[in-house]
């Protein structure tokens, strides 16, 4: 009898810690599974548990990211891309993660992101989630390609430039945007001290390509006349309607050939000091990016916070 009672006692304690075990279980793909509604982290007696559940959880998503970046097909500017890996510092300051792109704490932030957006909380990049991104994206730049009244207008000193033998008729800025530049090069001299060459006082040291303007203010007409002369430059020189004519767009070094779509340049732009410095930092100076050309910059002071 008293055997009995023990063996009893055990099977009901096994099948107590089973229920307990799988519904956690559970509850973690539920989570997966049904988007925003749900919170993301439940709170449980064990936060270890959690923590272990939530990365085991995302693993085949981790997995399933570090084999796309490269591969995944989405489609921008009439033609399809193939892989996401130029963007995955944008992604990363987007989504609120440091990790990297194939980790398990990507992927739940990315799921997070993509439940906030609407779509299905996978945790997994496809091109539904590309395109939210580059929406995303696009809707915090200008907007606009007004040309700004003369006197908003300014010429930079020559030594701003990436070219030091550039036309000093090519100089023009708006007048606001090169103050917030030249802000954000004072807090850039902080951070990337070390990384990149900076005069004692906080400027770009002689030499030192990195972070000059590569271009800025461009005219209708000197657009005009670029389109006339060189029909076969790329899409941006030839663009009708460029944010370069507000003033307010600055393309800025940030490695390899400065203005160059091809994506192992890109590649090699998305992954300098200089390049992931400005994703993390150019929002708090009202500077936001083209995603597509990691030089292009957009003076916005609208979205600057207050
Ligand atoms: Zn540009």
């Amino acid at each position: 009898m008293k055997k009995q009672s023990i063996l009893l006692t055990t099977l009901f304690v096994g099948f107590v810690l089973c229920v307990f075990y799988f519904s956690g279980r559970q509850e973690v793909f539920a989570q997966k599974a049904s988007g925003p509604e749900r919170p993301l982290v439940s709170r449980t007696s064990s936060s270890t548990r959690t923590e272990a559940s939530r990365s085991s959880a995302f693993a085949a998503e981790a997995s399933a990211n570090s084999a796309s970046r490269a591969a995944l097909a989405w489609p921008f500017g009439g033609k399809m891309q193939r892989g996401w890996e130029i963007y995955v510092p944008l992604i990363s300051h987007t989504i609120g993660t440091e990790e990297g792109a194939g980790t398990t704490d990507f992927a739940m932030a990315l799921s997070k992101w993509q439940g906030g957006k609407g779509l299905p909380a996978t945790g997994v990049m496809d091109d539904a989630t590309m395109t939210a991104f580059v929406k995303h994206w696009q809707s915090q730049r200008l907007g606009r390609a007004t040309t700004p009244a003369s006197d908003a207008l300014m010429s930079a000193p020559i030594a701003d430039f990436w070219d030091s033998g550039r036309d000093a008729n090519m100089l023009q800025l708006e007048r606001e945007t090169y103050v917030a530049y030249k802000r954000m090069l004072a807090e850039a001299a902080k951070d990337l001290d070390g990384q990149l060459r900076f005069t004692p006082d906080g400027e770009l040291a002689p030499g030192e390509k990195f972070l000059r303007i590569v271009s800025a203010f461009r005219s209708p007409e000197y657009q005009a006349a670029l389109r006339k002369r060189e029909p076969g430059a790329g899409r941006a020189a030839l663009a009708k309607n460029s944010p370069h004519f507000t003033g307010q767009a600055l393309d800025i070094y940030v490695g390899g050939e400065p203005v160059t779509t091809k994506d192992a340049n890109r590649l090699v732009q998305a992954q300098t000091p200089a390049y992931k410095w400005l994703v993390k930092n150019a929002s708090k100076f009202g500077f936001y990016p083209y995603f597509y050309e990691p030089w292009h910059w957009e003076y916005v002071p609208g979205r600057l916070a207050k």
